[in-house]
């Protein structure tokens, strides 16, 4: 078995690590991983075959020439190479947690930051237990200012992700309803989250928090440092929706003077993201200017609250995800924009354990709060609720719907869980 410091040494001659074996390069470390679905080291051979500089293993059987290194656990090398590699890494490190906006958050401060430092921030969303330590590894050598996206959906997750990145510097989105199926209630997610906050509190670290958020802030306290943003005036970074139809434009006051901030973002809920940003670069010295071009250059993509102009309608599709926090911030928003005819399209919500049916009570309770031209949902979720809209069991059938109405003039909202691909209505 060879140890960690012996694996580094291999991985600095080959920086690149892979854990697909279908997307491997030549030159790549193939890590052989187990999944529930699959098991890498049946494709320990292909990867040799296809170039793979190394293939780490942990089952001896696997080993079929000098090129496979046996560890004791794959997955757990593939951490801690990447907890090794950080450490030799003397850089400001911010880890993102939250139930809701990680990415756009994090997104948005590669963007500010990337107009004055070498930012690198977690690509994709890669981050998970697989996806952190591979961001970590694929980190550029230049890197002055690193940004990583945490998603947990269960306790002690989060406590485990700062073991692997040891962020110097923190920020949590939001505590909203997600993923109760691993953290049981809000209760839960709160616990989670503050496992962020435990460290930086251990490690004497600096968190970036919204002033707005009461919870969050008792939530945050003892850590040594705080930088808040939010609407509240007490916030070191203060700021107003000064717009919000369809793009927000939000406006700082900065030293005295007022700073407005254009985005090409849509719905209220990205308000805190957007502060959190722009506080996040005024906290490393970024001119407000270069802020400002920063954000203003950002236009989300993946679904994730896009604006998309289509066959006549105009559509937000908001399709990338969906928990009961995330849909009551979009449907809410999407009610008070100013338009005639508003349709819904909505897909279920997944992963909600024993509170799948109460949220879906109450997710209808909301819609039905509304007026809207069209209200039509998808998924077995909605079936056992007596409603007075369009049901369709599941996505694939709801999307055929729509496109055979040939609807036009409306504004509709599509958002759904990722497994119900909701974004199909435009495809
Ligand atoms: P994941 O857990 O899947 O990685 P995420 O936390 O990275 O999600 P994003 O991908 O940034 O979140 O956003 C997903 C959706 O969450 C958005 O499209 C929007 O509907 C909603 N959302 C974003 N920011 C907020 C917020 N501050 N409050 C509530 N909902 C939000
Ligand atoms: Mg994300």
């Amino acid at each position: 078995m060879i140890s960690i410091p012996e694996l580094y040494a291999f991985y600095r001659q080959h920086p690149h690590v892979q854990t697909d074996s279908r997307k491997l390069q030549p030159g790549e470390i193939f890590f052989a991983l187990k999944g529930p679905h699959f098991n890498g080291h049946q494709f320990v051979a292909d990867a040799l075959e296809k170039g793979a500089s190394y293939v780490v293993v942990d089952q001896p059987e696997a080993v079929l020439n000098d090129r496979c290194l046996l560890v004791a656990d794959t997955l757990r090398a593939l951490q801690l190479l990447a907890r090794h590699h950080r450490m030799q890494q003397n850089i400001p490190f911010l880890a993102i947690g939250g139930s809701n906006g990680k990415t756009t958050t994090k997104e948005l401060i590669r963007a500010v930051l990337s107009t004055t430092y070498q930012a690198y921030a977690t690509p994709g969303n890669w981050n998970n237990h697989i996806g952190i330590p591979l961001t970590l590894l694929a980190m550029p050598p230049e890197t002055n200012i690193a940004i990583i996206e945490m998603g947990a959906n269960h306790i002690g997750e989060m406590m485990q992700y700062c073991d692997i990145v040891n962020p110097t510097h923190g920020l949590v989105t939001n505590i909203g309803k997600d993923h109760l199926e691993g953290f049981g209630s809000i209760e839960g997610v709160k616990k989670a989250y503050n496992e962020l906050f435990d460290y930086l509190r251990i490690t004497r670290g600096t968190a970036f928090v919204c002033q707005d958020d009461t919870e969050m802030m008792s939530l945050s306290e003892g850590i040594p440092y705080r930088y808040t943003y939010g609407a509240s005036p007490e916030a070191r970074v203060s700021g107003t929706v000064v717009q919000a139809d369809p793009f927000l434009q939000v406006q700082v006051r900065l030293d005295g003077e007022e700073i407005l901030i254009h985005t090409r973002l849509i719905g209220r809920y990205n308000f805190q993201n957007i502060m959190a940003a722009i506080a996040v670069g005024l906290y490393w010295g970024v001119p407000i200017h270069q802020i400002q071009a920063g954000i203003a250059g950002y236009i989300p993509q993946n679904n994730r609250s896009q604006l998309v102009e289509k066959d006549g309608n105009t559509y937000i599709l908001d399709a990338y995800n969906a928990n009961p926090s995330s849909m009551k911030a979009a449907i809410e928003n999407f009610a008070a924009l100013n338009a005639e005819k508003k349709i819904l399209l909505l897909g279920a919500m997944k992963e909600l354990g024993a509170a799948s049916e109460s949220e879906h009570r109450e997710l209808i309770r909301l819609i039905s709060q509304y007026p809207w031209h069209l209200v039509a949902l998808a998924g077995e979720e909605f079936a056992g609720i007596s409603h007075p809209y369009l049901y369709f069991p599941d996505a694939v059938s709801l999307c055929n719907w729509w496109k055979s109405q040939h609807i036009t003039g409306a504004h509709v909202l599509v958002k759904g869980s990722r497994s119900l691909a909701m974004e199909e209505v435009i495809s």
